[in-house]
């Protein structure tokens, strides 16, 4: 491992990142069929951490039919209540093994250990609930009109799923959907984001510990192409996808073509508003981590702020003092408060979108281009623009960084359209010490999530997902369940 970060690694880690990978297929570690390997980079130094098998076609094939036969084999001879068992296991090795899923993490995402930590929590709570869920999926008797006829519906797993995450969240991405897909039964290939491989890989492995029979989850690494290999496979009943619009547009047209079932789980501008009669400190402070948190790359960052035109001054001041104190570094340094972005790519990409504001006309009041980053870590300061218009592009497009645009609003009917006016619709936020306007504004908002007087509350229970362009289907709770069963009506005459 030639990253200088791992250093710091435990024992456990340091084995697990010195690779090279395989694929995890069928319960076997195998090379990609073409032999062909990708380096997963650490986004802290700049510097490669190992080598990771580039899944193609005939990998994903293979993966396929390793799902399917689980699900006609031995997956289907595992009854729910073993089922259950068998996802607690799996929820108390993650647990017993968080310090090192942590540090993989942290070294394959950049992100902060202690955020890291907490997205092992977050992961470990996930599997606990869709734990529950095996012994409750329940069919029903159906009252139908002719007689002597017993009519009634079974609720059965859809089939092999194919489970696309991205890099933000990369173990707790993997997770919200792997957990539904074995609640319900089903045989799955996740593929993680080429960015950060190692935790899902880390995954397949502790699901065979866990006692999964071989080939129920089977993780395909590789690139966008291994993904589009995997969606296109006939031998896919269900996608579950999260990540950009662009490729969730092409693999929901792809779907729609193939009649498979999809839930796409996609991009936001999320609008977040604060009223005159807020309480400011609270605002100010859960707008800072609504947007930065994770450097911003989270799909629900609150990346349009709206202040009514009276608080506008000192909110901005407010926001510009925490950004001043921030502390970014390596997601392995203690003192590290906001980690790098993932990679050169979304380096480029966010940097190329600061600049759009500054040629634009915006005001860079913290943070602004991060200039040359000299062959080191992918860092870039949280960065404010005031001076922004409703039509400028970062105003309109998903940055997914630490870029945060203000802007001053008069009333409530203003701001609700102004706060609609975008192709997205995942998350909204407001706060107000008013709750009439609260939840009148709450109505008026076009979002899947709306969160008031806080950012980004989540729970495994509660559902997750997005109006317009932001996705189709909920994740977490029991809605996601649907997601993975087929409904089968039984007619018997009796
Ligand atoms: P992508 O949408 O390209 O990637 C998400 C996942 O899909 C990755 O596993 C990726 O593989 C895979 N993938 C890429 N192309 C295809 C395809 N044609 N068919 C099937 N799977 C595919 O996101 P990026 O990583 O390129 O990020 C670009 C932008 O997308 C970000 O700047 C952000 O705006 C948005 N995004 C949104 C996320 C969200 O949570 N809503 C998460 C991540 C990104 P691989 O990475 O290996 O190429």
């Amino acid at each position: 491992m030639a990253t200088a970060t791992a250093e710091s690694l435990s024992d456990a880690a340091r084995e697990f990142a010195s690779g090279p990978h395989g694929l995890v297929i069928g319960g076997e570690r195998a090379e990609a069929a073409d032999g062909r390997t990708f380096e997963t980079i650490d986004p802290s130094t700049g510097e490669p951490i190992c080598e990771v098998a580039q899944g193609g076609a005939e990998d994903a094939r293979r993966a396929v039919e390793a799902a399917r036969a689980a699900l006609d084999g031995p997956l289907r001879k595992v009854s729910p209540s073993k089922r259950s068992g068998l996802m607690n296991t799996l929820a108390e090795l993650i647990k017993a093994n968080g310090e090192e899923l942590a540090e993989l993490e942290s070294l394959d995402n950049g992100k902060p250990l202690a955020a890291a930590k907490g997205d092992i929590a977050a992961t470990v709570n996930h599997l606990r609930y869709f734990a529950g869920w095996p012994t409750k999926v329940e069919g029903e008797t159906i009252p139908v009109s002719a007689r002597d006829v017993l009519c009634y519906t079974l609720r059965e797993p859809v089939g092999v799923c194919a489970q696309i995450v991205p890099w933000n969240y990369p173990l707790l991405m993997a997770t919200w959907k792997v957990a539904p897909a074995l609640a319900s039964g089903c045989a799955t290939v996740l593929k993680p984001a080429e960015q950060t491989p190692l935790t899902a890989l880390r995954l397949g492995e502790l699901a065979l510990e866990a006692g999964f029979p071989e080939g129920t989850l089977n993780v395909l690494t590789g690139d966008g192409e291994t993904g589009a290999a995997l969606v296109d496979d006939p031998g896919v009943q269900k996608v579950a996808f999260t990540g950009s619009t662009v490729v969730g547009r092409e693999i929901g047209a792809k779907c729609g073509r193939a009649l498979k079932r999809v839930t796409l789980e996609l991009g936001g501008k999320s609008p977040n508003i604060i009223l005159a009669d807020a309480d400011l400190e609270a605002a100010i402070k859960g707008s800072f981590q609504g947007i930065y948190f994770n450097s911003g790359q989270s799909c629900n960052a609150g990346s349009r702020l709206f202040v009514q035109s009276d608080l506008f001054d000192e909110v901005v001041g407010g926001l510009t003092e925490f950004a001043r104190d921030a502390k970014v570094g390596p997601g392995l340094d203690p003192d590290s408060q906001f980690g790098p972005v993932v990679s050169e790519e979304q380096y480029d990409r966010v940097a190329g979108y600061i600049d759009s504001g500054l040629a634009d006309g915006a005001e860079a009041v913290a943070g602004g281009s991060p200039g040359d980053r000299n062959g080191g870590g992918y860092f870039i300061p949280p960065t404010l623009f005031t001076g922004v218009s409703d039509e400028m592009k970062i105003a309109r497009e998903e940055i997914f960084g630490p870029v945060l645009v203000a802007m001053p609003f008069d009333d409530l009917e203003e701001v609700a359209r102004r706060a609609n006016d975008t192709e997205y619709g995942l998350a909204a936020g407001l706060w107000t010490r008013d709750i009439s306007n609260a939840h009148k504004l709450a109505a008026m908002l076009e979002a899947g999530n709306v969160y008031i007087n806080t950012w980004g509350g989540g729970d495994p229970a509660a559902p997750f997902g997005g109006y317009k362009a932001s996705g189709i289907g909920r994740e977490k709770g029991h809605a996601n369940l649907d997601a993975y069963l087929e409904t089968k009506t039984v007619w018997t005459q009796l």
